[in-house]
């Protein structure tokens, strides 16, 4: 059992003299006043420097002229913002949903107003090319070419140099964020699954180039079947019904037989196949709805 005489004696700091005290507060509180001072002193001595160097420096009134004149035409833009939200019904369409084409069909349908808002981010990324080189004629041709008596001449040339380059105007860098989102509740919404697909400004560019190349493929192919199925001409039935003897080439029916003959694609057109004779066969019409589009020969 502890009693109080067992506890180690009380140990008590050395009393530190009032006078001890105020003298340390005293120090510390001159030693603050006069870093103070002194970074006020750097503070006003780098400002004039500045002032001093803004005054004479050629290089910084070219520039200063040349960015009233360039500000209006490189602005910093927006970033083109748009959210796409879909929900399916079940776990498996959740599963199995392409989200990135889905981006596509989104974006290109409104192709119109995305292509309108990147040409309305780009003009300015043009016109930072022309602004971008008029700095860069300033930079060889007056940069470090002036002095001013109260600063040597490497000083005012640091200055000069730090002070351009803070006042180069920045780069209107085009940022966009098109977000297409599924999502799927399971029914009493005990499970909720979303995924989603972010473009930024260069994918939406390549999305919609891609979106537009395809688009153009695919027109391209319906008309040229089109044009495949446009040059069936009578005049060249009658000349695949003569060279065939007027029978089917499956069966060997005629219309003696009863038979309603067709001209049939061997290669479909919907396989690339052409319109010329050796593509081309006479069927009767119960072969010809055999054959329908399966590939024989
Ligand atoms: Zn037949």
């Amino acid at each position: 059992m502890r009693t109080l005489g067992h506890l180690p004696p009380y140990e008590s700091e050395p009393a530190v003299p009032a006078d001890s005290l105020t003298a340390g507060l005293t120090f510390v509180f001159v030693a603050v006043i006069i870093v103070l001072a002194v970074a006020l002193v750097w503070a006003l001595v780098t400002l004039r420097r500045r002032h001093l160097v803004r005054g004479s420096s050629d290089a910084l009134k070219r520039l200063e002229e040349l960015n009233l004149r360039s500000q209006s035409l490189v602005p910093s833009t927006a970033p083109i913002h748009h959210s796409y939200s879909v929900s399916v019904n079940t776990k498996a369409k959740f599963d199995r949903f392409d989200l990135s084409s889905r981006m596509s069909v989104n974006v290109l349908e409104s192709e119109l107003w995305y292509l309108q808002e990147i040409e309305t981010r780009l003009v300015p990324t043009r016109h930072f090319r022309t602004y971008n080189h008029d700095v860069e004629a300033i930079e060889f041709g007056s940069l470090g070419r002036s002095s001013h008596p109260r600063l040597s001449d490497a000083r005012f040339a640091a200055i000069e140099k730090k002070d351009f380059n803070r006042r180069k105007l920045a780069y209107p860098t085009p940022t966009a964020k098109v977000t297409t989102t599924v999502k799927y509740t399971s029914p009493k919404g005990q499970n909720s699954y979303s995924r989603h697909v972010d473009w930024n400004f260069e994918q939406l560019q390549q999305g919609l180039d891609a979106a537009q190349a395809s688009r153009a493929r695919q027109s391209t192919t319906a008309a040229l079947r089109q044009r495949e199925r446009s040059l069936m001409t009578s005049g060249l039935r009658v000349t695949i019904l003569r060279r065939d003897d007027y029978r089917c080439r499956m069966c060997g029916a005629s219309a003696a037989d009863g038979a309603v003959l067709h001209i049939d694609h061997i290669t479909p057109v919907s396989r690339d196949g052409l319109t010329v004779p050796e593509n081309l066969q006479t069927l009767c019409e119960s072969c010809n709805l055999g054959k329908s589009n399966r590939f024989i020969g």
